[in-house]
């Protein structure tokens, strides 16, 4: 059904800055016409009907979560026992990890997954490797946990790249997965390609993606196998990279040559890889990752929490790479945190400020992180793009008085009042329309925690 929506303002494309009074039309799960009113007349050939429905606020596109693991929702709070070291965190990670089924996977990705939506996500990247049963085996349906999160994100309204991980390895030098961590592994990655290949979403709002969980996971000679399944079907493919130096220096010990090297000489870098953290890299690894133009998805929220470090960002971007966001482990999910994160993050690194524009900070939570889950036609205001509007208050206590280009520097997921996703109004008051998201949060954690 045809809708018409007016912006008080809105965030179009190539603008530095946003456009008061716009007046944007939705048909059929896409945008139809993006015309600005003049003194709050219509431009020529636009015919404002008295339905429009009006957006007070800052209308911006669709914002696109490129990295996250939805089971870590659980972990929120947990990891911090004591002082909370590294240790601490993967401790709690596996317990919950090795509790999850099916069944309680979809109730705990559809709550996440709403709080998204909550938080004006309109796509998530799921980089998921809990396939297995506890000890490994396989479900009758080898694809249930996937079918788990692909049915949750239909709950929660939004889009989803199911990037189904291969995860065979615990080290770089090859010690077999133990523990928690046989439910991840396929055993080799032909084995992995056989099972993803079985699975087909039966709903236009998933996608299936490959990743390769990191160059401790997947052994150097079966990364080519993972990479020649996603580029035959030009699907995403991501992969976490020198997340922390103990990865760069194991895979030195190994291999003779960083992640970056190994990946590059494996091709497994491209236009259509993205990775993850990139923390850690060399100088020659922001060469290689730049001039492939391989994407570049920092989660700084979880990078804190997990006391990664600050990669060199600004230097990525400059060299070619693409740049998008991610919640990864959701100890926020707040995308306008992970945004200004870029920028902060990396004044405290220089001890300069100014690195990064607004605009290229909306670019890299929306259009950006669609590109990198393979939704390119989403992502922006403009004709023929998928119909996602997320609207923030400017009237909250957070928001008032600020201009609407700082609202990058000054909003958080709470001020996110509306959000259409493919013409569907999903969120509205703030208040997700289908779930109730504290409490059905609430009740998935307790299931897994207790
Ligand atoms: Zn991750």
């Amino acid at each position: 059904m045809p809708m018409r929506w007016l912006a008080e303002y809105a965030w179009l494309p190539a603008h530095a800055a946003p456009t008061p009074d716009v007046l944007i039309e939705t048909d059929g799960g896409r945008i139809t016409a993006v015309a600005p009113l003049t003194a709050g007349r219509p431009a020529a050939g636009v015919e404002v009907l008295g339905d429009a429905v009006r957006l007070p606020g800052l209308t911006l596109p669709g914002l696109a979560n490129a990295h996250s693991h939805a089971f870590h929702r659980a972990l929120r709070g947990r990891t911090h026992g004591g002082r909370g070291d590294f240790w601490t965190w993967r401790e709690v990670m596996y317990e919950v990890a090795g509790r999850l089924d099916p069944d309680s996977y979809l109730a705990l990705a559809r709550a996440a997954y709403a709080e998204m939506a909550q938080a004006g996500v309109t796509c998530v990247g799921e980089f998921h490797y809990l396939h297995h049963g506890p000890d490994g085996t396989r479900y009758d349906d080898p694809n249930a946990m996937s079918a788990a999160l692909v049915e949750a994100a239909a709950h929660a309204g939004i889009r989803l790249t199911l990037l189904d991980t291969c995860y065979l390895t615990a080290s770089v030098d090859g010690d077999p997965l133990a523990g928690p961590q046989r439910r991840f592994g396929d055993g080799d990655a032909l084995r992995w390609a056989d099972r993803v290949g079985g699975f087909t979403p039966d709903n236009d709002h998933a996608r299936i993606g490959a990743a390769i969980h990191s160059v401790r996971a997947v052994p150097a000679g079966q990364l080519a196998t993972v990479a020649g399944w996603a580029h035959r079907r030009g699907a995403p493919l991501h992969v976490h990279l020198s997340e922390q130096p103990a990865e760069n220096d194991a895979c030195r010990a190994v291999h003779g040559v960083t992640p970056t090297r190994l990946l590059a000489d494996r091709g497994v870098l491209g236009r259509h890889t993205t990775a993850v953290h990139a923390t850690h890299p060399t100088g020659a690894d922001v060469a290689l990752l730049g001039e492939s133009r391989t994407g570049v998805c920092l989660c700084p929220t979880t990078e804190r929490d997990l006391a990664d470090g600050i990669g060199p960002t600004r230097r990525m971007v400059e060299a070619g790479s693409p740049l998008s966001l991610g919640s990864d482990s959701h100890a926020v999910v707040d995308l306008f945190e992970e945004a200004r994160a870029v920028e902060l993050d990396e004044r405290l690194r220089t001890r300069r400020r100014g690195h990064f524009r607004a605009d290229e900070l909306l670019t890299a939570a929306t259009r950006a992180g669609h590109a990198a889950l393979g939704w390119g036609d989403a992502g922006e205001l403009a004709v023929g793009m998928r119909a996602d509007l997320v609207t923030v208050r400017l009237d909250s206590a957070r928001t008032a008085g600020v201009p609407p280009v700082g609202v990058f520097f000054a909003a958080t997921a709470a001020d996110v009042d509306h959000v259409v996703v493919d013409g569907r109004v999903v969120v509205r008051d703030g208040r997700h329309l289908t779930v109730d998201v504290p409490v059905e949060l609430r009740d998935a954690i307790e299931a897994v925690t207790s």
